[in-house]
């Protein structure tokens, strides 16, 4: 603390991301990376970028990347919007968007993001309980004292997503809505569909998850031109180059290599389900997962102490203390097969 601190800092309470640690050999399950990551062609066309250019600033509109993203999911270049993650295109939806006088809604159990962004901007939370299941009830968001809803689809750490009509039912209620699609390339529908029909639905993607490129730092957002236009307004009135040569030249390639963006993701959601039925078998519940990592919770509880077990033998994955309701729950990211048998047989040895 310092009195040279702002007010809002001394009020803030910052989002704490998953550890990333310096140890050879760790079986790395916690923050829901890709196993594979990007394929030849995107480290080609990064190798390729490495040269004197590089003293020149980047096209701050990032033109190539927006047209090769509208191309990709059949929109325009101006439905586009890039930034340095899709968290960085959140915070900027967060104050282009969202009005002050009434709440943003979003899942109590959700990314931990969400409440962050309010903090930063002075915009009032509502959070709204998942259902019994873990299931998103779209019911309970189309309130009228609800300004503004965000989610992840599929919801994260659940993994559960929601169908695209039960979205499309309170998109047509007319509040905007964030759909937060960080993990929608492993089974969920997406959103992006009714971007045409709705002008107050905003669509954000990242390449951290599904096309293997976290280190890279980009990720989007799809929305009709005057969403974009405000996105665009707020990004240029804070940084006007959020994505580098390099990042640019990678992102572009990505798109690119459709190929290998579907061999790496048919063998995570294969994996996936070779995790769920190890899980199961040791008696594990676990919630029905469209994402790159599952939720469960053994019979026996004591999820802390499996967590610090697995961490004894360089296995590493989440587990939240709070809230209450999820304390007996870890989130496991999906690996390749042999850090997935590594898990099970760690979790085997154990004898839970
Ligand atoms: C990982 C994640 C993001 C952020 O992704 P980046 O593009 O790496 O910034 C956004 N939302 C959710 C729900 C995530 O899990």
């Amino acid at each position: 603390m310092s009195t040279y601190w702002s007010p809002v800092v001394h009020s803030l309470t910052p989002y704490v991301p998953g550890e990333q640690p310096r140890m050879a050999n760790l079986v790395k399950l916690n923050t829901n990376e890709n196993p594979y990551g990007p394929g030849p062609a995107v480290l080609a066309a990064i190798a390729a970028a490495n040269n004197d250019d590089l003293r020149l600033y980047p096209d701050p509109t990032a033109l190539q990347l927006r047209q090769t993203i509208a191309d990709y999911h059949g929109v325009a270049a101006d439905e586009v919007f890039v930034g340095n993650g899709s968290d960085e295109v959140l915070a900027h939806a967060f104050g282009a968007l969202l009005r002050h006088e009434r709440p943003l809604a979003f899942p109590d159990i959700s990314y931990s993001f969400y409440p962050v962004y309010c903090g930063l901007y002075g915009i009032a939370s509502r959070p709204v309980a998942l259902a019994a299941d873990f299931s998103i009830r779209i019911d309970d968001y189309l309130d009228p004292a609800i300004g503004a809803a965000i989610f992840p689809n599929p919801n994260a750490p659940t993994g559960m997503a929601l169908s695209l009509a039960e979205i499309q039912r309170l998109v047509a209620a007319r509040i905007p809505v964030l759909v937060d699609e960080a993990y929608v390339d492993f089974g969920a529908e997406s959103a992006i569909a009714l971007v045409k029909k709705y002008p107050n639905l905003l669509v954000s993607h990242s390449l951290s998850k599904g096309r293997g490129l976290a280190g890279l730092r980009v990720g989007y957002a799809i929305g009709q031109a005057p969403l974009i236009e405000a996105l665009t307004r707020v990004k240029d009135s804070f940084n006007s180059y959020p994505l580098d040569r390099l990042a640019l030249a990678g992102a572009v390639a990505s798109f690119g290599d459709e190929a290998w963006f579907r061999q790496t993701r048919a063998k995570v959601v294969a994996t996936r389900e070779t995790l769920i039925r190890g899980l199961e078998g040791m008696g594990f519940e676990v919630l029905p997962s469209a994402a790159n990592f599952v939720f469960a919770r053994h019979t026996s509880g004591h999820a802390a102490e499996i967590n610090a077990n697995l961490r004894e033998k360089g296995i590493i994955v989440r587990h939240f203390a709070r809230p209450e309701r999820i304390s007996n729950f870890l989130r496991i990211t999906v690996g390749t097969d042999e850090q997935t048998a590594a898990l099970i047989n760690a979790l085997r040895a154990a004898r839970l």
